[in-house]
């Protein structure tokens, strides 16, 4: 079998979480099966689909790596090959003329709501067969008896077909309407499994119910359960960002993402860090969950920092870059770079943290907090900072090991623990009194730089001196 899934967007906004997870899985599942991963823009809705969107949905994919392999393809495009299908229904006598106007149509819903009948269609055209001379939009003729979803999540439901209305497949303005347009699609494109969020269940019954008129081989459904917030209501903006590329904007890593959605709802034993050549080799439908995740955010964090650490330095510069210029720091061209983002991965949860727990590198000089200042750069430790400067000075290799040498032998000589210099020097290159380790720190930093700090704070102590 030739396994092919599709992602079916519709343009009206940016791409939602629990979209990207929905074309995540589609991916994972045609990968997993040797099969094509289809992308199709429903932008039938002329009037709420943006090219704007479509931008936004494709950059929110390029970002991910949610790479499809046909399309898009864009339902605008395709409204003559859902005529010409709708038509077909009518010659089989599967659909019929309905002449109701939109002001009938209304009418008669308000009067049923009124009355607390279920404001469906009433079928009233069905059994007019001369073609009458006024316009007409084409109504799918629902047959009577039982309609069976058969879910791989959700397991078999049964729809009684005298809930569904006739539904209008082709308006009077021969515009195609969503449902015929979703199954004609599914059903030309060849789309082996439709993998979707469990919202669109309630179209299931009416799309098998069009497949079978149309004489297609249904294909595999499995509706994915909505992503929850924290209090169990479906995942909103009240929750916190729902747009994945507002994910990219506060400094989350694809792979962070990537991961935790597949975590939404699908398990594989216990295991938490997937890439995504593992989701690949692992994911089936057999094992998402009928029940609906709750999005975590300390646990995207975790993940986010977790792929941070383990991204090479060089990459994490240019990963990082944006993010220091966004704090007005120029760090284009610099090549201390990948060294300073080494030092700041091990805390940082995202890139944006490890930018603003990394400005003090790219001042103009370190902004002492008035603190620790007071505490560390006082007059007594004047001395040491000479002698730190005097024996940095003349090192050829401004590295971690040299450095720490040079440390060794003035806490051996003045007999002191390194806590009394550490913080004072951390205090002069940083401003503040938490960063990385000293040693890292000043290699990233370069000589000149240190060199120029360190003679900055010493100035500082003689003037406290002074006061
Ligand atoms: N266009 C629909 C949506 O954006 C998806 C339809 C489908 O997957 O069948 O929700």
């Amino acid at each position: 079998m030739n396994f092919r899934t599709r992602f079916a967007p519709s343009p009206t906004g940016y791409l939602h979480i629990g979209g990207a997870r929905t074309a995540l899985f589609n991916l994972l599942f045609a990968r997993h099966n040797k099969g094509k991963f289809i992308l199709r823009i429903e932008d039938t809705d002329v009037a709420r689909s943006t090219e704007e969107s479509i931008k936004a949905i494709l950059d929110g994919m390029e970002w991910l790596g949610l790479h499809w392999d046909e399309g898009p393809f864009f339902q605008s495009k395709r409204f003559d090959l859902y005529r010409e299908h709708a038509y077909r229904l009518l010659e089989a006598g599967e659909a019929y003329r309905c002449y109701c106007t939109p002001e009938e149509l209304e009418a008669r819903r308000e009067a049923a709501m009124k009355e607390g009948r279920p404001p469906k269609y009433d079928g009233r055209c069905k059994n007019i067969h001369e073609k009458l001379d006024k316009p007409f939009a084409l109504r799918f003729k629902v047959p009577p008896g039982t309609t069976v979803v058969r879910d791989v999540i959700k397991g078999a439901i049964s729809f009684d077909n005298s809930t569904i209305e006739d539904l209008v497949i082709l308006r009077s303005d021969t515009t195609p309407t969503y449902n015929f347009c979703v199954v004609v699609d599914d059903a030309t494109m060849d789309i082996t499994h439709v993998i979707r969020g469990d919202d669109h269940l309630n179209n299931t019954p009416k799309q098998i119910l069009l497949y079978k008129a149309l004489g297609h081989e249904l294909p595999v459904f499995a509706h994915l359960p909505m992503i929850l917030g924290s209090d169990k209501t479906r995942l909103s903006k009240r929750h916190g960002a729902t747009s994945v590329m507002a994910y990219k904007e506060m400094g989350y890593l694809p792979q962070a993402l990537v991961n935790y959605l597949a975590r939404l709802g699908w398990s594989h034993g216990d295991e938490e860090i997937f890439s995504m050549n593992d989701l690949i080799e692992k994911f089936t439908l057999e094992s998402v969950g009928a029940s609906s995740g709750v999005f975590n955010p300390e646990k995207l964090l975790w993940l986010n920092q977790h792929y941070i650490k383990s991204t090479p330095d060089d990459e994490l510069a240019g990963l990082v870059a944006p993010f220091f210029e966004a704090l007005g720091l120029n760090v284009s061209g610099d090549e201390r770079l990948p060294k300073i983002a080494g030092t700041l991965k091990e805390r940082s949860r995202t890139l944006k943290d490890m930018a603003e727990s990394g400005a003090f590198y790219f001042k103009d000089k370190a902004e002492y907090d008035p603190k620790a200042a007071e505490k560390f750069l006082t007059p007594d430790n004047a001395e040491l900072f000479a002698l730190v400067i005097e024996r940095l000075e003349p090192l050829e290799t401004f590295a971690h090991k040299p450095l720490e040498e040079a440390f060794n032998a003035i806490l051996a000589e003045k007999d002191l623990k390194l806590g009394k210099i550490a913080q004072p020097v951390r205090v002069a290159l940083t401003g503040g009194t938490v960063s990385p380790g000293i040693f890292e720190m000043m290699e990233a930093f370069g000589k000149g730089t240190v060199i120029t700090r360190l003679k900055d704070a010493l100035a500082h102590m003689k003037s406290a001196a002074r006061k």
